[in-house]
Parts: C-alpha cells; structure tokens; sequence
C-alpha cells in the first residue's frame, strides 16, 4: 500500500491534492489511499462536501518503513514524525526545498505554480486520465484557496488558465461564489482557544540562519476576530516562545478582500525583525505589512535572505 500523506496543519490543497493524487496512483496500478495524520479545517471540509468527497479517517497507525508520497510540502518539520524512517516514493510540490534527503532514487515533482493541483492537473493531462466532476471540484478548492482566487502573487499564468477549464468540469458557473463560501467557511473560526488559532489555523514552522520561527498566517474574510483577540494573541505568544524555544513567532492576519496583512508583534524582537527585513514599522503591537499576503512568495523569502 502506498500512502499519500499531507502535511501539518493541513490546508485545502494539501487535503484534495493527496486525494486527487492518490487516485492518480490508482489509475497507473498502484494501490494508495490518502492518509489523514492531521484534520481538515472547515474550508477543507466545505470543498469536500461540495465534492461529495468522504473526509479521510484520521490514522495514527501507519508504521515506520512503509512506503509514502507527499503532496503539498516536503520539509520533515511539515511532514510526519521521523520521516527518514519511511520509504519516500515521490514528492509533489510547489515549496521551496527543505531539508528533504533519501538514500535512494524517488520520483520528485516540482514546480513554482500556485498549488500542488496545479501540477496534478498536469499530470493527469500527461497519463491521459479522465478528470471527472469530483476530481475537478477537489483540484478547483485546492487552487482557489491557494491562490486566494488569484488574489495572491503565486499565482501563474496556468493556474489562471485551468480554474474556468476545472470549473466547467465541476458545473461550477459563479467561481467567485464559490471561493467566498469558501473563505467564509475558513473565516469562521468559532470559538476555538487561542493557543489553536496560533499553532493549528495555517501555522508552519521555519529556520532562518539557525533561528527557530513560526509563521502563522490567518486567512480571513473577518480580520477584527483576530484583532479582537490581539492581547491574548500577545500572551500566548509569549507562553509558545518560552515553551517550545522559539527565537520568534508571527502572526500574520491577512485580509482576503483588502489584501492587507496586520501582523501582531509580541515583543522588541519581531519588531525588530518586522523593520530590518520588512520596513515596517510597529504600532500597538501590530505591524502594517501592506500587500505582503503569501507566506510562500512575499514573506518568506525575505526572512530568508535578510536574516543571516
Ligand atoms: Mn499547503
Ligand atoms: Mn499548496
């Protein structure tokens, strides 16, 4: 059994592309299932029911030296607990390069499009396999939730090209619509505890230059929830800091219609980092970060290059 497994805190095309993927794998003879480490978010789980998708089970079952692909990521700090451990048999993504290391050849795919359904539907163009009504609905949520509805700074030329081509497919007539059921359903956020907005919304861990960071980017089409809650954010912060020794930790909130990023500053070293890398400057712990809204293109690549 080959088992396609997405990454931490599991945004929407990590979920739909492991599925779509693992039919893919289907189709060309092998036998894979998508395997849930990490639970869907309610964005996720408004995509899945309009694609009559069953929500994977969670499994914490899976033994070391099976054999794995991953989709949507491929740093082991992303992926599943002792990752060398396991038997890679290919990569599917649209991240930088990370640490990723095997002993052996693997399938690798890559490529700087907008979301891992971008290169599936690729590949499944490549193999000749039929793109049906719910393949396409799962490729089209993974897409508009990466991309933000094109509203982000990562999305190509193709993926503006497949989104009315899926959405056709789909019977989706009104694209718009749907991405902001979409993103109304990622925005309501409940009453979860704040240490759950910080760690388990769209957090992923990063090292620049030996410093250990999180990077928490909060897609809303609500930002004053988060801002309501800015205080406790701070003290929380401060708490993740000391107790899981991170050198520092942002929390991004990105405006989905405004395309604006207001991220809480917790103390004099993201201020600190907040003006050496991104000129910005802080104010009653928030830090304007303009158009800045794509951790992948816009927030992380300066970190990387600035912080040495
Ligand atoms: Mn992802
Ligand atoms: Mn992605």
């Amino acid at each position: 059994m080959l088992y396609v497994v997405w990454h931490r805190v599991p945004d929407t095309d990590a979920i739909t592309s492991a599925i779509v993927y693992s039919h893919y794998l289907n189709q060309i003879g092998h036998q894979s299932i998508p395997l849930a480490l990490w639970e869907a978010n309610k964005e996720t789980l408004f995509v899945l029911s309009q694609a009559w998708a069953t929500v994977p089970d969670i499994n914490n079952e899976l033994v070391e030296w099976s054999t794995i692909a991953l989709v949507d990521h491929n740093e082991s700090a992303q992926s599943i607990p002792n990752i060398k451990n396991y038997i890679l048999h290919s990569v599917i993504d649209h991240h930088k390069i990370g640490d990723l290391e095997t002993g052996y050849p693997l399938i690798l795919r890559f490529e700087p499009v907008a979301s891992t359904n971008s290169i599936l539907y690729k590949m499944y163009k490549e193999a000749n396999i039929t793109i049906d009504k719910r393949i396409a609905t799962l490729m089209l949520g993974g897409i508009l939730s990466d991309t933000l509805h094109f509203r982000s700074p990562t999305t190509t030329d193709f993926d503006r090209l497949i989104v009315p081509i899926l959405a056709d497919i789909a019977q989706i007539n009104d694209i718009e619509w749907f991405a902001m059921q979409m993103f109304a359903a990622k925005s309501d956020l409940g009453d979860i505890s704040t240490y759950t907005l910080i760690k388990d919304i769209d957090a992923k861990d990063f090292t620049f230059s030996g410093r250990r960071s999180l990077i928490s980017c909060i897609e809303t089409t609500n930002p004053d929830y988060c801002l309501s809650r800015k205080s406790d954010i701070i003290d929380t912060i401060a708490k993740i800091k000391q107790e899981e020794w991170y050198d520092f930790v942002l929390f991004c909130i990105v405006d989905i219609i405004k395309e604006r990023n207001t991220t809480i500053v917790q103390s004099d070293v993201e201020e600190k980092i907040l003006k050496d890398v991104f000129d910005a400057h802080t104010v009653d712990g928030l830090a304007d970060l303009g158009n800045r809204i794509s951790r992948k293109k816009t927030i992380v690549p300066p970190l990387e290059e600035k912080l040495v």
